[in-house]
């Protein structure tokens, strides 16, 4: 019986002498040290007491470790938790207390103090893992002998659990499955026809899906080199990318790209590829880039749900403004509100069902329920239109900001700037940005004389990861509202559309 562990499906495709990945920093690993490091990782766990389908939650920066303890994870048959390394004490303390994870690998030079949050919930283990790599986890696993297996797993048995926020302000975990991130990895690097002598430029940061799975799978399933930088830096991209077949970004590095003056086709003679999602790509952009490098940026559209649902092709017309067609196995519809299927044209709820789709939230049935319609399909919560087969996102049901390339939910920052002295109500929305794609603006009801911008700010930032904080906070006497009371965000985007104009 073959084994359905993500990381047999990966290792299938790697030659031992192989190199991995490499780093500015000199760093270099064959897929055989990788093989032999991971094993090491897999004892390590085992040797704290980590046992099948336990939680390894880690808030730490990019490093090269980072990557070994998700493959360990992998090999060893535990759940790779990963959070985002803004995250304050307060957020941390909700993860936790619902992922309830073994063993938590943090960085202690992090403000958010992870380890304190951890010990009080009563964690077992605390290890530490700084940017450079030093710490407790490497100390560890260093000495550990490397002769883990990789484990047998089901392809429904779980690989890693990530936090989506909701709607309702409460961030949902979304359990991927062996199966759903494989498959999906399957059809995604052949889709975008991935060969062992590619060389990807990894700027992504590494706790979110996007960095995680869709960038580092496709050089996992075709045994080729991954160039790892620790962050997106124009200058530092622009130095490395004649070394470089492909490159991944959110929007907003490639209008970086385009702001920088060396930016141009010299620089990315070596590229066969760019991708861009995790946000509307600007149609602008799309054509700038085309005309500044002779690169058509491929599209496409996922989320932490599904890993990746479309894509432009990467033979064929690349239509800017749209995310593309469906992966093979992906079944993709617009529904009305009622989920019956709409025709081509007309624009509803983008729906979705197939093997990289998740099953279940995390420990909560009744969101579940919400979020399934009775013959299987996901509601993504994206609106959306097929012309031709090619997919448009037009709009969020939810009003999700999506700030470079980050998600802010409106809801959470509201629920906190509410509590703020001086504002009794707060709306928030996402503002067009030159940089951000999108920026959070708070648009509060207060008293003018005690509804102080900078202390609202100053509240927010004590209590919020930074890319959620509103970049302006405007008094208002009232909030415009619908029949029903609900405030009308369409009105306020309407009436700050420019505030960043000049920006
Ligand atoms: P996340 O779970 O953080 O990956 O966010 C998923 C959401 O990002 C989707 O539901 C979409 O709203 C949005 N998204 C992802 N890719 C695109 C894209 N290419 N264009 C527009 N929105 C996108």
């Amino acid at each position: 019986m073959s084994n359905d562990n993500l990381y047999a499906r990966f290792a299938a495709n790697w030659r031992g002498d192989d190199v991995f990945l490499t780093t500015p920093e000199g760093d270099r690993l064959t897929y055989a040290a990788l093989d032999t490091l991971s094993a090491q990782v897999a004892d390590c766990l085992v040797s704290f007491g980590v046992g099948v389908g336990d939680r390894v939650s880690v808030q730490t920066g990019k490093s090269v470790d980072y990557v070994l303890l998700y493959l360990g994870c992998l090999r060893g048959g535990f759940v790779f938790h990963p959070l985002n390394p803004a995250y304050t004490r307060s957020e941390l303390e909700y993860f936790f207390a619902d992922a309830e994870p073994a063993l938590i690998v943090c960085d202690p030079d992090n403000p958010s103090h992870a380890a304190d949050v951890g010990a009080t919930l009563g964690v077992r283990n605390i290890l530490t893992l700084r940017g450079d790599g030093s710490g407790t986890f490497r100390d560890a696993y260093r000495q550990a002998p490397g002769r883990h297996p990789v484990l047998d797993r089901d392809g429904d048995d779980l690989a890693a659990l990530l936090y989506s926020s909701g709607t309702t302000g409460q961030p949902k975990g979304i359990p991927l499955t062996h199966a759903n991130i494989g498959i999906n990895a399957a059809e995604l690097s052949a889709a975008w026809g991935f060969r062992r002598d590619d060389v990807l430029l990894h700027a992504l940061p590494m706790f979110h899906t996007h960095g995680l799975f869709i960038a580092l799978t496709c050089t996992l399933m075709s045994g080729s080199l991954v160039r790892y930088l620790a962050r997106f830096d124009a200058d530092q991209v622009i130095d490395e990318l004649s070394d470089a077949t492909v490159m991944m970004g959110v929007p907003t590095y490639y209008t970086r790209l385009l702001a920088n003056p060396r930016f141009d086709a010299a620089v990315c003679r070596g590229i066969r590829l760019f991708t861009s999602g995790s946000a509307p790509l600007r149609e602008d952009t799309f054509h700038e880039f085309t005309a500044r490098t002779g690169h058509a940026i491929v599209e496409r559209y996922g989320m932490t749900e599904t890993v990746i649902l479309t894509t432009n092709p990467l033979d064929g017309e690349r239509r800017a403004g749209t995310v593309g067609l469906p992966l093979p196995s992906v079944e993709l519809r617009i529904a009305d509100p009622g989920d019956a299927p709409l025709p081509d044209g007309e624009v509803g709820r983008i729906q979705v069902r197939g093997p990289n789709v998740f099953h279940e939230y995390w420990r909560k049935p009744d969101k579940t329920a919400e979020d399934f319609t009775a013959d299987g399909f996901f509601n993504t919560g994206d609106q959306g239109r097929i012309d031709d087969g090619y997919v448009s996102i037009v709009g969020r049901a939810k009003d999700l900001i999506i700030s470079g390339g980050l998600n802010v939910y409106p809801i959470e920052v509201e629920q906190v700037l509410n509590e703020c002295e001086g504002v009794s109500e707060a709306a928030v929305i996402g503002v067009p940005h030159a940089d951000f794609g999108e920026a959070v603006v708070a648009v509060c009801i207060g008293d003018a004389d005690t509804l102080e911008e900078a202390n609202v700010r100053q509240f927010a930032r004590e209590r919020l990861a930074a890319f959620k904080l509103p970049k302006r906070v405007i008094a208002v006497d009232d909030l415009p509202r619908n029949a029903m009371g609900k405030v009308q965000k369409n009105l306020l985007r309407e009436r700050f559309a420019g505030l960043f104009a000049d920006a």
